[in-house]
């Protein structure tokens, strides 16, 4: 779906298509199956402009917004090659370098990213502190200027493929703060910084990006790798997680459409019963429906980012199309996976390895019933349960 884009925007929609005439959603499923990451890909994105999209030209970036990294994803999900590590990357972790970091990170990191020759990573979750990021224990501890940082991040996506880490720590225990917001810096953390050890979390989703537990042990942090200001994290915090919902919504939508072309193009040409197996609306209103859920999780998505680029408030639907983007994307999958009988199980058909990943995007980044609770109590004012 198009409308109401600019030719930059249709180009950028469009460019999924033309990157997978070389990197179909085969090579990434291949990939995927082995949890390896596709290099080639990522640096194809890289050369052509699109690792940078949200950081401005004069550090290497395309100096687009938040609408383009959307159309971005949703394009390369429209067929097939969906990548998390543009998420927590270019969306998560890129953007707030740009608007928040150093000179250091400016002028050294960003250039080097937006080329592809370095990659970043996003740390929040912790295992005692999952959803209520407020409860967070990995402390930097002040020292002068510097920093000692200790503690745990877990399930941090492509933590072995990044050479740093955007960081969200305390540098103030959450017993020492007046309001459970204050006290959180964020830090651009060189993953090769002595006291940083990793381990491999088991996550059994045909991906291409790995899950890590990140251990921190007295690692030493200058003032240079501080992102925004110290104890006033949150606020940029706060400004990521509409643009990782947007995006994830983004994926959500391209993967659904990839997986209902396939229901469709099955459908219309299957036939047990004398005629197609599409012709019976039980194969065929399913898919239906879920065209319906996709198509307007992606206008609530646009939507989302559109207010998201104006400087309006984005939380409402930004979390609106989170929720309906994975919502949608679950029924797209599982829909033409019925209408697929059982060749929709074996490995050339490839759509069941589908299941996973959009089955994920209900729980992670940010489960179904955290989005839904800001819309009962943020938007519809219901009283809070926490
Ligand atoms: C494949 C994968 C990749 C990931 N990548 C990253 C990454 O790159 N960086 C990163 O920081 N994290 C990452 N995560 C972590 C992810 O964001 C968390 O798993 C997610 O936020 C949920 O936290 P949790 O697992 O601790 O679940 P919990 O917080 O323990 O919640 C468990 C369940 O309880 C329910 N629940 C919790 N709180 C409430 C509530 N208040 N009201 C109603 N229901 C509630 C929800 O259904 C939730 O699914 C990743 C996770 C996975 C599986």
């Amino acid at each position: 779906m198009d409308f109401n884009l600019t030719s930059e925007q249709r180009q950028i929609y469009e460019y999924g298509g033309k990157l997978a005439q070389k990197y179909d959603n085969a090579y990434w499923l291949e990939h995927a199956r082995r949890h390896a990451f596709p290099k080639e890909l990522f640096q194809q994105v890289a050369d052509d402009g699109f690792l940078g999209m949200m950081v401005p030209e004069e550090y290497g970036g395309a100096g687009l917004g938040m609408t383009e990294m959307a159309l971005l994803m949703e394009g390369m999900g429209n067929h097939g090659i969906p990548l998390l590590m543009l998420v927590v990357g270019p969306c998560m972790s890129l953007s707030h370098l740009a608007a928040h970091g150093t000179e250091f990170h400016k002028k050294k990191l960003l250039p080097a990213a937006c080329r592809g020759e370095i990659q970043f990573c996003f740390a929040i979750t912790e295992p005692n502190a999952g959803s209520n990021s407020m409860k967070i224990e990995t402390v930097a501890k002040p020292n002068g200027n510097r920093f000692s940082m200790t503690g745990q991040k877990t399930f941090i996506t492509g933590a072995d493929l990044a050479d740093y880490c955007l960081v969200v720590a305390r540098t103030k225990p959450f017993d020492k703060v007046a309001k459970k917001t204050d006290g959180f810096t964020l830090f651009a953390v060189d993953l090769k910084a002595k006291g940083i050890q990793k381990q491999r979390v088991r996550v059994s989703i045909p991906v291409p990006e790995e899950q890590w537990t990140l251990f921190f042990d007295e690692v030493d942090l200058g003032p240079e790798d501080i992102v925004g200001e110290i104890d006033e994290g949150f606020s940029i915090l706060f400004d990521s997680l509409n643009p990782e919902r947007i995006t994830v919504a983004a994926l959500c939508c391209g993967v659904g459409r990839f997986a209902l072309g396939k229901g469709v193009a099955y459908a219309s040409e299957r036939s047990v019963f004398d005629q197609p197996i599409g012709a019976h609306q039980g194969v065929q209103h399913p898919m239906a429906k879920a065209h319906v859920a996709v198509e307007t999780a992606s206008l609530m998505m646009r939507r989302a980012a559109w207010e998201f680029d104006n400087g309006l408030p984005a939380g409402a639907s930004s979390n609106m199309a989170k929720y309906a983007g994975a919502e949608a994307a679950i029924e797209a999958v599982d829909s033409a996976l019925q209408a697929h009988g059982g060749s929709g199980f074996t490995e050339d058909t490839g759509l069941y390895e589908l299941y996973p990943l959009v089955r994920l995007l209900r729980t992670a980044p940010v489960n179904r019933e955290l989005c839904l609770s800001y819309i009962g109590e943020r938007v519809l004012g219901m009283p809070r349960s926490y």
